[in-house]
């Protein structure tokens, strides 16, 4: 594509996405053009005396269902719940951060999960385009049968496979 030249990479941007009108021209040089990789992978461990990540430092997640970011929220609540109250005691925290973890991992494998199957079902196979021969795989078949179920997949991704409520750190 830098072979080609920014002017050619600006058409192919302005034909793949005409509501952008002018908007293309913005990019000026290959400056202007980052590349953002997307991954979805997770730390075997996500703690260590005096360390602990959360959110995608954790498990890195993918665009798909919009839902990295409540998970990430969802990981610093637990992580509130699980250390504030002993914090505030002045008590050790290194051997509560492994709960932290214990606590959150399902909830990442199932949402990784749900990520990697779209995936791998829907969204590359869409971009090699084979959309036109694909049929939609059976759960959304469903979903699109029975508007009811709907409220499942809505309060996954709204609520997190585990909801996690803040709590006072008295408690
Ligand atoms: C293309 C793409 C689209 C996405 N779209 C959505 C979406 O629509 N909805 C959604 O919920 N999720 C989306 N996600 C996933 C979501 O972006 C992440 O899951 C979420 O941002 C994770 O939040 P975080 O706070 O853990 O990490 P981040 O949002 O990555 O925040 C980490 C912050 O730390 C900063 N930082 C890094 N190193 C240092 C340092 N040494 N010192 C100080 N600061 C530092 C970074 O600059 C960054 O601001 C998307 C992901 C991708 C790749």
């Amino acid at each position: 594509m830098q072979e080609e030249g920014i002017e050619a990479f600006r058409a192919d941007v302005a034909r793949a996405a005409p509501t952008l009108g002018e908007g293309a021209d913005a990019l000026r040089s290959w400056d202007d053009v980052k590349l953002l990789t997307v991954t979805l992978d997770r730390l075997e461990r996500w703690h260590r005396p005096g360390l602990l990540v959360i959110g995608d430092a954790a498990h890195a997640m993918s665009p798909i269902g919009g839902v990295g970011i409540n998970v990430a929220i969802q990981d610093a609540v637990a992580a509130a719940n699980i250390l504030a109250a002993p914090m505030a005691r002045g008590i050790d925290q290194d051997p509560l951060l492994a709960k932290i973890e214990k606590r959150r991992l399902p909830a990442v494998r199932v949402i990784q999960g749900l990520q990697a199957a779209a995936q791998r079902r829907i969204i590359s196979p869409l971009l090699q385009r084979k959309a036109g021969a694909m049929k939609p795989p059976l759960p959304l078949r469903l979903l699109d049968r029975l508007p009811v179920l709907r409220r499942l997949p809505a309060a996954l991704i709204g609520f997190g496979y585990r909801a996690e409520r803040v709590r006072s750190p008295k408690a």
